[in-house]
C-alpha cells in the first residue's frame, strides 16, 4: 500500500512535470507576422514582442515575410491553422489581407494591426502605432530648421520630396503631416520643388526600397540640378535617406564647397544615427519600438482576459470599412544635438554602438 502510494505520488509528479511545458502554453498561441528583416526596426519589434509574450505565458509564433505578400498570407494562414487566438500583423501591403482575415474571424481569432493599418477589412479589432501624422510634422519641421541653420543666406530653398510605399497607409500620414508644414512655404515661394514632383502618386517609393530612392535621386539631380543646388530632401525613412545620400555624394555633395543638403529620416536606424553624428544625414525620427511592443502585448493580454484594451484614439484610423480603435505613441525628433541623449539615454543603443 505504502509502495502503491509512493508510486502514485511519483506518477503524479511525473504527470505534473510532463504537463508543465504545456501549462506555460496554456494562455495560447499568438501569431506575430512582421513584414521584413531588411530594416532592423522590424526585427526589434518582432523579437521584443516574442520575449514579452513568452514572459506573459503565451506561445508566440514569430514570422518575417521578406516583403513578399504571398509569403505573409501563407504565414498568417499557418498561424490560424496552428490555433493562434490573436494575430499581431505588421502588413506588407495593408490592402491584401481581407480574405485571410475573414477566415480568421470565422475561427474566432482577434486581430491587431501593428504599426501599419490593415485596410479594407472589418475584421481588424485594434491598431497599435505611433502618431503617424506627427512623424511627418517632425520630419518637415526638422527639414525647415536644418535649412535655416545650414542655408541661412540662400532663398528660395530647393527641396525635393520623397514618400514611403504607396501600399502602406502610414506613408500617406507621413506625407500629409510633412506637407502641413511645407505647403505654406512652397506657396509663399520660400521653398521650390524644382522637379515639380509633388503628391504621393509622384514621390512614393514602393516597398520603402533604398535602391529605388537612390535611383530617383540620381534622376532628379541629373534632370534638375546641373546648374542649381539642392538644399533639402524630405525623406520619410532612414533606409531611403541612405540611398538618397549616396546619390548626392555621387555628384559631389558633402565635399568641398558643396554642402550636403538637409536630409530627414525615420526609425533611428544605426547607419543613419552614425551618419547624423558624422554630419551627413540631418535628422531622423525615433520611434521606440520597445514601447510599441509593450502596448501590443498588453492589448493582447486584455483581449485574452475578456477586457477592453486601452486605446487613446477612436477617430483617426478609418480603414475603409471601420474606424479602428487605436493606441498612438509619441515619436521623437532626433538630430545631432540630442541623438546621444535620446538614444543612449533611453537604452535603445549603447554609447559603444554609436561609436564611443
Ligand atoms: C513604419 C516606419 C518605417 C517604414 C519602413 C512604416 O510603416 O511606420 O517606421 O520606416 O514602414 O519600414
Amino acid at each position: 500500500m505504502k509502495l502503491l502510494t509512493s508510486l502514485l505520488a511519483a506518477a503524479a509528479i511525473g504527470v505534473a512535470s510532463f504537463v508543465a511545458p504545456a501549462m506555460a502554453a496554456e494562455k495560447g498561441v499568438v501569431g506575430i507576422a512582421m513584414p521584413t528583416k531588411t530594416s532592423t526596426r522590424w526585427i526589434s519589434d518582432g523579437e521584443t514582442m516574442e520575449k514579452l509574450f513568452k514572459e506573459a505565458g503565451y506561445t508566440p509564433d514569430l514570422q518575417f515575410a521578406d516583403d513578399d505578400i504571398p509569403n505573409q498570407l501563407a504565414q498568417i494562414e499557418n498561424m490560424v491553422t496552428k490555433g493562434a487566438k490573436v494575430l499581431v500583423i505588421g502588413a506588407i501591403d495593408g490592402t491584401t489581407l481581407s480574405d485571410i482575415l475573414a477566415k480568421s474571424h470565422e475561427a474566432g481569432v482577434k486581430v491587431i494591426a501593428y504599426d501599419r493599418l490593415i485596410r479594407d477589412s472589418g475584421n481588424v479589432d485594434y491598431y497599435a502605432t505611433f502618431d503617424n501624422f506627427q512623424v511627418g510634422v517632425l520630419q518637415a519641421t526638422s527639414l525647415v530648421n536644418g535649412l535655416k541653420a545650414k542655408f541661412a543666406g540662400v532663398k528660395p530653398w530647393n527641396v525635393e520630396l520623397f514618400g514611403g510605399s504607396p501600399d502602406d497607409n502610414n506613408a500617406f500620414f507621413f506625407y500629409d503631416g510633412a506637407m502641413s508644414v511645407l505647403k505654406p512655404l512652397i506657396d509663399s515661394g520660400d521653398i521650390v520643388v524644382k522637379s515639380g514632383q509633388q503628391g504621393m502618386d509622384k514621390v512614393g517609393t514602393l516597398r520603402w526600397d533604398g535602391a529605388v530612392a537612390q535611383a530617383r535621386m540620381e534622376n532628379l539631380l541629373s534632370s534638375n540640378y546641373t546648374d542649381a543646388h539642392v538644399n533639402g530632401v524630405l525623406s520619410p525613412y532612414d533606409g531611403l535617406s541612405i540611398g538618397i545620400i549616396s546619390a548626392l555624394k555621387g555628384v559631389g555633395y558633402g565635399s568641398g564647397e558643396l554642402k550636403m543638403p538637409v536630409v530627414t529620416g525615420q526609425d533611428a536606424e544605426l547607419p543613419s544615427v552614425k551618419s547624423i553624428l558624422a554630419d551627413e544625414q540631418y535628422s531622423t525620427v525615433f520611434k521606440d519600438t520597445r514601447e510599441l511592443a509593450k502596448v501590443t502585448v498588453s492589448m493582447v493580454d486584455s483581449i485574452m482576459n475578456g477586457k477592453e484594451p486601452q486605446v487613446n484614439d477612436t477617430k483617426t484610423y478609418d480603414n475603409g470599412v471601420k474606424v479602428v480603435p487605436s493606441y498612438l505613441l509619441k515619436p521623437v525628433a532626433v538630430d545631432k544635438s540630442n541623438a546621444k541623449d535620446v538614444l543612449v539615454g533611453s537604452g535603445y543603443y549603447t554609447a559603444a554602438q554609436l561609436g564611443n
